[in-house]
C-alpha cells in the first residue's frame, strides 16, 4: 500500500507542479515527504515548522483535492516537522543518537541509589547547585535544544564515549542547565562517581593560586585529573591566558587519555573563540559539538508552563502566551519575567492585569531586544530552502544555493540595514559589488515577480516571529 501511494504522490506532484509557482512549488510541496499512516491518512514529513505552517493556509485544499481527483479518497493529511518537538528526551536519544553513533553502545542499567549516602553533600561538594536543581527532568525539549539535550542525555548515560562534549549557544539559553543535568544524572545513579563542576572562572582563579602556592599545585593537578566527569562552565574565558591554556591541555589530555569524560560549554564554537590555542581548538573539535539556539514560541510557552507548575502557580494561558509572544530571545528572562509576577502576586494578593505583565515585561526587557543579525537570517532562510547555513557563505554556485543566498544577502540589507562591505564578509568574504549585484537582482525580482515577492514576505514574517 505504502508503494502504491508514493505513485499516487507522484501524480499529485505533476498536478500540483502546474497548479503553483515554480518558487512555491519547489520551497513548499517538493520538499514533503509523505508516508501513509492509514487507509486514509497521509503525513508529510516537512523540512520545518515554517513550511508546515504555509502549506496548511494555502496548499492543503489544493492537495486534498488533488489527491481526491486521483484515488477518489478523501485523504486527512497531517504534518510533522523535521525540527519538531520530541515527547521526551529518550525518544530523541533513540532516533537520533542510538541509530548512528551509538548503535553498539548498551545503556547499562541505572544503578540503585544507595540511600545510605548523602546525594546533595556529594552534589554540593562537586560543585553543582543544589538549591536549584537543573535536572534532565526540568529540562523542557525544544527544536531549539533538541539535539544538545539527546547528547547530553546520552552523555550520562555513557561516561567517556563521546569526548568531549562541547554544548555552545548565546547567553541565558540553558548550557550551564543541561551541563549540571548531566552531572546531576550521574551521581544519581552512582554516587561513588567522581564528579566537577567548576566555571572556567573559577578554574582560572584556581590555577592562579596554585601557582603562587607550589603545595597547592599538586593538589589542583591531583582535583582535575582524578574525576569521572569533569564539567567546565564557559571555557571560552581561559582564551587568551597563556598558563591556563597550557594547564587546561594537560588536564585534558590526562582526562581524555583515561577515558574520563569531559564536558565543555562555551557563548561560541571551538572556531569562533578569538585567542584560544590551536591544540585546544582541535581538542574541543574532537567529540560532539552541540549548539543551542534560541527557543521557539512554542517551546518558550512550554518552558513557562513547566516554571509555573514548578513553582505551584497558577497562571493563565493567555498571560503565558503574551509573556512568550514579547520576551523571544532568552529563557533566563522569561523565567525572570514569571519570577516577578509570582512575587508581585504573592506579596499583594492581587490579580494579574495585562498591563501589569506589560510592565513587568518591559522592566526586563529593557536594552535587551534582539537585534535582526545576518546570522538569523541565514538561519531562516536555510530553513526555509532546506539547506545548510553553511552553503550561504560557501562558495557553491548551483541555483539552489545561490539564489537562496542572495536572497539572504538582499535580506540583510532590506530588513537588517547592515552595509554591503559587511554583509559581504558574513558571507564568507564576498567583495560589496557581488552583494550589491545579489541586492540589485532580488529587489527587481521583489518588485516584478509576484512570487518571489510571496516567498520573501513570508521570510519576513518568519523573521520577525524570530526576533
Ligand atoms: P546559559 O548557561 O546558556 O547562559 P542557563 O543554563 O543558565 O543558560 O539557563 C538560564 C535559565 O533558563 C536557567 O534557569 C534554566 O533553568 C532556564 N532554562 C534554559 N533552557 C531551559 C529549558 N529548555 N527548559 C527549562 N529551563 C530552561
Ligand atoms: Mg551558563
Amino acid at each position: 500500500m505504502e508503494e502504491n501511494f508514493i505513485n499516487i504522490w507522484e501524480k499529485a506532484l505533476e498536478a500540483l507542479k502546474d497548479e503553483t509557482s515554480q518558487i512555491a512549488y519547489k520551497t513548499y510541496i517538493e520538499v514533503m515527504v509523505p508516508r501513509l499512516i492509514d487507509k486514509n491518512t497521509v503525513c508529510f514529513l516537512a523540512p520545518s515548522g515554517y513550511h508546515i505552517e504555509i502549506c496548511k493556509k494555502r496548499y492543503l485544499d489544493l492537495i486534498q483535492n488533488t489527491l481526491k481527483i486521483l484515488t477518489s479518497v478523501d485523504y486527512k493529511i497531517t504534518f510533522e516537522a523535521k525540527d519538531a518537538i520530541p515527547e521526551n528526551g529518550e525518544e530523541a536519544l533513540d532516533e537520533e543518537i542510538v541509530k548512528g553513533q551509538y548503535a553498539n553502545v548498551e545503556v547499562g542499567e541505572n544503578a540503585k541509589i544507595i540511600p545510605s549516602v548523602d546525594v546533595k553533600r556529594i552534589k554540593e561538594e562537586a560543585g553543582l547547585n543544589v538549591s536549584t536543581v537543573y535536572s534532565f527532568d526540568n529540562f523542557v525539549i525544544g527544536s531549539n535544544n533538541r539535539f544538545a539535550q539527546a547528547t547530553a542525555y546520552s552523555v550520562s548515560q555513557n561516561l567517556g564515549m563521546t569526548n568531549p562534549l562541547y554544548i555552545y549557544g548565546g547567553v541565558g539559553l540553558g548550557k550551564t542547565h543541561l551541563m549540571q543535568a548531566i552531572g546531576n544524572a550521574v551521581i544519581d545513579q552512582d554516587p561513588s562517581k567522581k564528579v566537577i563542576y567548576c566555571t572556567g572562572e573559577l578554574f582560572v582563579n584556581e590555577l592562579i593560586k596554585a601557582m603562587l602556592n607550589p603545595n597547592m599545585n599538586d593538589s589542583f593537578k591531583k582535583k582535575f585529573r582524578n574525576v569521572d566527569l569533569l564539567l567546565i562552565d564557559d571555557v571560552q574565558i581561559i582564551a587568551g591566558k597563556d598558563k591556563c591554556q597550557e594547564e587546561f591541555f594537560h588536564t585534558f589530555n590526562s582526562l581524555f587519555e583515561s577515558g574520563k569524560q569531559i564536558v565543555l560549554t562555551s557563548e561560541k564554537s571551538p572556531k569562533e573563540i578569538n585567542g584560544l590555542e590551536d591544540r585546544l581548538r582541535t581538542r574541543f573539535s574532537m567529540g560532539v559539538s552541540v549548539d543551542i539556539q534560541t527557543p521557539d514560541y512554542e517551546t518558550r510557552v512550554a518552558i513557562l508552563k513547566k516554571k509555573a507548575e514548578e513553582e505551584r502557580y497558577l497562571i493563565d494561558d493567555e498571560l503565558i502566551e503574551r509573556i512568550a509572544t514579547r520576551v523571544k530571545s532568552n529563557v533566563r528572562e522569561l523565567e525572570g519575567v514569571l519570577k516577578k509576577l509570582v512575587a508581585y502576586t504573592k506579596f499583594t494578593n492581587n490579580p494579574l492585569t495585562d498591563d501589569l505583565v506589560d510592565n513587568t515585561i518591559e522592566s526586563i526587557l529593557v536594552k535587551n531586544t534582539k537585534i535582526l543579525t545576518s546570522t538569523l537570517i541565514m538561519q531562516v532562510v536555510a530553513k526555509f530552502f532546506n539547506i545548510k547555513v553553511t552553503d550561504l557563505t560557501s562558495d557553491k554556485r548551483s541555483n539552489t544555493i545561490a539564489f537562496p543566498r542572495q536572497i539572504a544577502m538582499y535580506l540583510c540589507r532590506e530588513v537588517a540595514d547592515m552595509s554591503f562591505p559587511a554583509i559581504g564578509k558574513d558571507f564568507g568574504g564576498r567583495d560589496h559589488s557581488t552583494v550589491l549585484h545579489a541586492y540589485s537582482k532580488i529587489k527587481d525580482e521583489y518588485d516584478n515577480n509576484a512570487d518571489t515577492k510571496d516567498l520573501i514576505d513570508d521570510i519576513k514574517k518568519a523573521l520577525e516571529r524570530e526576533s
